[in-house]
Formats: structure tokens, sequence, C-alpha cells
């Protein structure tokens, strides 16, 4: 039974991370992304619903456009599949499922909105080295409601979460000029609130490991040079999502093998 249930949820988390996709695509473009048929950017032609089936329509395609045969970015597919493994991750709590089934799905579909925007956020600004406000503002609304759905995790730990990476992030760019976008600073602002002051400072440790390698990497195969940028917002993203599934056990972790000593 619990795998009909992950299938089922695999292939919801799926077609909506095929709905990130266009998210991905209109909003640097300030297209409207509501109501409007997807289309082939080629060959503008308007794609028939069973060439939108997450990862499916990509494979009986073969990667290429029905009509003009051009080839459909290997990301969109991913992207998908991501969002399937995401959910899957998301309701992997078969105990809360028999004690509480409408706190399990609640829980589930809080974390998995969050990772979501998480998602486009990255893309974007891999995309276009900005994070539109949108997503932020999302974010934040999700963080409000989490006040209500994870009441263990504290005001007061959410509040300090706000400043916690916020603030050194933003007092770094004064010293360090460009250190850090805007849009980076407000999105670990609201992701203090929905994940409290420990994980949001856990998920900015992870993205400066992680970003930092990745930037000494670029500097020796000499893609960049000491002046240029690359988008800090995947790292945070990433550092966001690994600290949402396995920061307790991070934490517990790092701290029992510190007080050994
Ligand atoms: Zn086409």
């Amino acid at each position: 039974m619990i795998w009909v249930m992950f299938l089922i949820l695999f292939f919801m988390g799926a077609t909506v991370f095929s709905f990130i996709n266009v998210l991905i695509y209109r909003v640097p473009r300030k297209m409207p992304f509501g109501m409007e048929r997807s289309i082939c950017p080629t060959c503008g032609n308007i794609l028939k619903s069973y060439d939108l089936v997450p990862i499916l329509s990509f494979m009986v395609l073969g990667g290429k456009c029905r009509n003009c045969k051009s080839k459909i970015s290997w990301r969109y597919p991913l992207i998908e599949l991501l969002g399937g493994i995401l959910a899957i991750l998301c309701f992997w709590n078969e105990n809360l499922l028999f004690v509480d089934m409408k706190l399990f799905f609640v829980q589930g579909t809080l974390y998995f909105l969050l990772l979501a925007i998480l998602t486009a956020i990255a893309f974007v600004d891999i995309d276009t080295m900005e994070i539109p406000n949108g997503f932020n503002i999302a974010i934040f609304v999700l963080g409000v409601v989490s006040i209500f759905v994870f009441p263990e995790l504290t005001m007061l730990e959410r509040v300090i979460g706000i400043f916690s990476v916020s603030v050194p992030m933003t007092l770094i760019s004064l010293l360090v000029l460009g250190a850090f976008g805007g849009g980076d600073i407000k999105m670990m602002a609201a992701v203090g609130l929905f994940l409290g002051w420990k994980l949001c400072l856990l998920s900015w440790f992870l993205a400066i490991l992680v970003g930092g390698a990745y930037g000494i990497y670029l500097l020796a195969a000499k893609k960049k040079g000491k002046k240029d940028h690359f988008a800090f917002g995947p790292f945070l993203c990433v550092g966001c999502m690994v600290a949402l599934f396995w920061g307790e056990q991070i934490l517990n972790w790092y701290f029992a093998s510190f007080y050994s000593f």
C-alpha cells in the first residue's frame, strides 16, 4: 500500500515541478504564468496535453519537439525527476501517517511547497543572477503558515532566524561590496522564519562550504577571475534543502563529536 502512495506522490511531485519549469522560464521574462498554454520556444507550436506528461513525454519524444524536432533541454525532465524525489522525501514519515493523517499531509505539503520555490529560485538565479521578490514573499508566507503547522519551533527561534543569517550577510556585503545579492539576503530572512535560526545558520554554512569549493575550482580552472561573480542563490537553496531533511542529524552528529574531545 505504502508503495502505491509513494508512486502517486512521485507523479504529483513531478507534475508540480513541471509547473516550476514554467515559472523558471516565464517569471524572468515577465510572461503571465497562469492560463497561457505552453509552446515550443523554437517554433511556437502549442504543446498538446499528452506532450506535457512529466518525464515520460520527454522520453517518448526522444528529447525533441514533436513539430520542429528542435532539442528540448535535459533540464526539464531532470527538474521533474527532482520534484518526484523531493515529494517522496517530504512525506517520508510513516509514523506520523498512522498517528495523525491530516497533520502528515499538511506538514509534507508545506515542506514540499518550500522546496518547490527554492528550486525555482535556484534556476532563475542561475539564468539571470537575480532572485525575483515574488519568490521571497512566497517563502515568507509559507513561513507564517509554518508557525501553525510546526508549533514545536518557537516564535523566538523563528524571529532570531529572520536575522541570524540576513544580518551577517548584510554586514559582509557592506565590507566586501557585492559579496551577496539583496535577493539572497531577503531569501535567508524568509527561510529563517520558516526553519528557525539553527537550521538557517546551518543552511548558510553548507552553502558557503559548497559554494566556496566551487569558487576555488573556478579560480583554479581559470574559468573565472577574482573579480567575477557567480550566482550564490543555488548553493543557499541546496543548503536549505539539506538542512530541512537532515539538519537535526547533522547538528546532533556535529555537537556529539565536538563534545567527545
Ligand atoms: Zn518546436
